[in-house]
């Protein structure tokens, strides 16, 4: 019989994250302060973040213990199972072999609450009571909101105000959750208010939010800040994602030759493939292809220059090296808003630089034409973040198709795309461009019938 699933019982949760600073041939650059320009130290990090993920920002320990708290919510959803994509194999008519590690069944829908619940258990632990964090389309939102759910934390989210309009589902997602959201800029703080003193209509911006939601977390009491992507720790518990795929991949008694996912930030992909870089960097396995997919709205690493510069367009934030477009860079508004930040990861960064990894980028209509392809073969509806790393495979395994290489190719697959319907309905319209309406046809098809009067 062949097998669709590989599971992993309850008891192969990950008992540790995989730091892979001590192993990188030359890690990242330290951040530097937003003002001074100075190196930064823990002390200038802790009004924003607790002490705990302070230290694991900068750990030089291989192997981080997951509290057992953390593996216990992990169980509602993890491990995740890893999927064999025959049916988009025989789509595709391709000799590779293709696997997706499927992080949609999360309760919001990503990989982002493997980090989300990990955060607020280490404020919870500080005593904190209150978190407060920016987001996007709502992705990160939702999944902190999950995490403050579950260890009684209030939480704020500064939700950037087109996505608030646009996006009603994932506010009201987080609001179930018991999250208070409000669009930013917002008149809750000074950053807000001055932004809405120069332009009353503006549409926000992620920049925009970050410093709305910082500047709450130094001043209320109790209350700390919430980072969904790019910094190390948060790569760092993302890698329960490649450590259960790597003894998935075994028990399917197949090993990677190409590794793909998307990058917006960074996190899922570095999760995803970074317990597997060693065997690379050690020359075990030379030859491992570990393909990056951006958009080519925000090529950040195919188009950006490796550079400090600041994390948010306020300057609040650190400055770190990384391949970027500037802090003052605004995407076209593509539907992918997890691919919408100007850098990326210094983890990723360092590792593009000494060519270890690589990249590709694509425009919009390519990767919805993949995931619409994916669909029908496999069912999945993908997150347009997703989609991305979904046309990169499938590009590789139509080169397999032409050269007969058996390739194993391995798919991070981030999130399900439910509340982007509208960016499916966008595409499959714009789809219907070249499409002949019915009109003449049916007139045609109709001609011999009597006409009667309506
Ligand atoms: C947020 C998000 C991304 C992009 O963030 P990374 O930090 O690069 O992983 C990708 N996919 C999904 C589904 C997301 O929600």
């Amino acid at each position: 019989m062949e097998e669709y699933k590989i599971f992993l019982p309850e008891g192969e949760i990950p008992t540790h994250w995989y730091n892979v600073l001590p192993d990188l041939p030359s890690p990242p650059p330290p951040y530097l302060h937003p003002i001074t320009l100075e190196p930064m130290g823990p002390d200038d990090l802790a009004p924003v973040f607790p002490m705990e993920l302070i230290k694991q920002e900068v750990s030089r320990e291989r192997w981080i213990e997951i509290p057992e708290e953390v593996r216990e919510v992990y169980k509602l959803w993890r491990p995740t199972p890893l999927y064999r994509a025959r049916r988009w194999e025989k789509a595709l008519d391709t000799p590779a072999r293709i696997y997706y590690k499927w992080e949609g069944v999360s309760p919001p829908g990503s990989h982002k609450p493997n980090t989300a619940v990990a955060q607020a258990y280490y404020n919870k632990m500080e005593g904190q009571t209150r978190l407060t964090t920016e987001t996007g389309a709502g992705q990160w939102g939702s999944a902190l909101a999950f995490g403050c759910a579950l260890f009684g934390l209030e939480l704020k989210v500064y939700m950037v105000r087109i996505s608030y309009e646009q996006k009603p589902y994932r506010r009201i997602m987080m609001e179930t959750w018991g999250a208070e959201v409000v669009p930013s800029p917002s008149q809750d703080t000074e950053a807000g208010r001055r932004i809405l003193a120069q332009d009353p209509e503006t549409s926000g911006s992620l920049g925009i939010a970050i410093s709305e939601a910082m500047e709450d977390a130094v001043t209320t009491e109790g209350t700390k800040y919430s980072l969904g992507s790019v910094v190390n720790h948060v790569l760092m518990h993302q890698t329960v994602v490649g450590l259960e795929t790597k003894k998935q991949l075994e028990m399917a008694g197949d090993y990677p030759d190409i590794l793909v996912g998307c990058v917006g930030g960074g996190s899922n992909f570095a999760g995803f493939f970074l317990p597997f870089i060693k065997e690379k960097i050690d020359g075990t396995k030379p030859n491992l292809r570990i393909v990056c997919a951006e958009s080519m709205a925000c090529p950040s690493l195919t188009k950006g220059l490796y550079a400090y510069d600041w994390g948010d367009t306020g300057k609040m934030g650190p400055v770190a090296k990384m391949h970027t477009l500037g802090h003052t860079f605004i995407p076209a508004p593509i539907h992918a808003g997890g691919l919408r930040y100007h850098g990326m990861a210094p983890i990723i960064c360092a590792l593009y630089d000494q060519k270890l990894i690589e990249a590709v980028a694509f425009y919009q209509n390519s990767v919805f034409e993949a995931a619409v392809h994916f669909a029908q073969a496999e069912g999945f509806l993908a997150a347009p973040e997703s989609a991305h790393a979904i046309k990169a495979v499938m590009d590789e395994a139509l080169r397999c198709k032409e050269s007969g290489e058996e390739k194993v190719i391995v798919l991070a697959f981030s999130g399900h795309g439910h509340f982007d319907l509208a960016a499916y309905e966008a595409y499959l319209a714009s789809q219907l461009e070249d499409y002949e309406y019915p009109g003449e046809k049916v007139k045609e098809a109709l001609k011999d019938l009597p006409k009667v009067a309506v």
